[in-house]
């Protein structure tokens, strides 16, 4: 059956006016992107990733991602562009809304059918962001996606994406097993083997803080991938927003690749 898009509007309005009630703590969080950027320092993720998902969990969402994007994890996926989008949600038959949201801190959202009349899952995406943001709420929205097909782990109802919500995804097996997916795709192997290496990246994996070298690696990386660097144009408060989002999926990919070897 076909749904028109005003079918699927209205569930992404529905969904958006519950934003600022359900979100609330996570609003007030996104106020204060330093203290983000504190804890999210201090975490271990390699202990974090171990706890959360064991290596059957993170290599099952491997290999549906890769029969999605058969180079993933091997080449930098994209560019984020429409296309990219529209070309993956048609394969994993989903509904796709991309919109601008007067809020930069919601990133989108997934809905499973169980939540809605639809017939397809659906995902929103906040299109006021950077293009490199989009494709992080993206492929974290398919990610919950892939958790939906596989049941593992569980991913049901309404998943909104937060962007000071990092230090939460640790704490959840569902939100940590979508950021596998953003950090993978972000990060493929060859270049985490490269930006991450030799004993650093048991210390960025653990505690461990990301050092100037490292950080001018992973900006010429998201420059060269996805012409993504912190702007001029952006608010100081916007660019710390960001920079949250970087140390999260960094620390994330050498966890990955230390714990896992992926
Ligand atoms: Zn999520």
């Amino acid at each position: 059956m076909k749904e028109g898009s005003s079918a699927v509007d209205s569930v992404v309005h529905s969904v958006l006016r519950k934003a600022g009630v359900l979100g609330a703590k996570e609003l007030e969080a996104w106020k204060r992107p330093g203290d983000d950027i504190r804890r999210l320092s201090q975490r271990d993720y390699g202990a974090s990733l171990r706890r959360r998902l064991d290596y059957r969990q993170v290599k099952n969402l491997v290999e549906r991602a890769t029969e999605l994007w058969p180079h993933f994890n091997q080449k930098v996926l994209g560019p984020p562009s429409k296309g990219f989008f529209s070309r993956a949600a048609d394969a994993l038959q989903l509904h796709l809304k991309a919109a601008r949201y007067t809020s930069l801190a919601l990133y989108g959202f997934y809905v499973d059918r169980s939540e809605t009349a639809l017939t397809k899952p659906l995902i929103f995406v906040n299109s006021a962001h950077h293009t490199l943001a989009i494709g992080t709420a993206f492929c974290h929205e398919v990610g919950h996606h892939f958790c939906t097909e596989i049941g593992r782990p569980r991913s049901a109802g309404v998943r909104f994406y937060f962007d000071s919500a990092y230090n939460e995804h640790l704490q959840d097996n569902g939100e940590l097993a979508a950021d596998v997916i953003v950090s993978l795709a972000g990060y493929p192997k060859p270049a985490a083997k490269r930006i991450f290496a030799g004993r650093q990246r048991r210390a960025i994996a653990g505690k461990g803080n990301l050092d100037h070298a490292i950080i001018d690696a992973i900006r010429a990386h998201l420059e060269a991938s996805y012409r993504f660097d912190f702007s001029v144009a952006l608010s100081a408060f916007q660019n710390l927003q960001y920079l949250a989002g970087m140390i999260h999926y960094a620390k994330l990919r050498a966890a990955l690749l230390e714990e896992y070897e992926l």
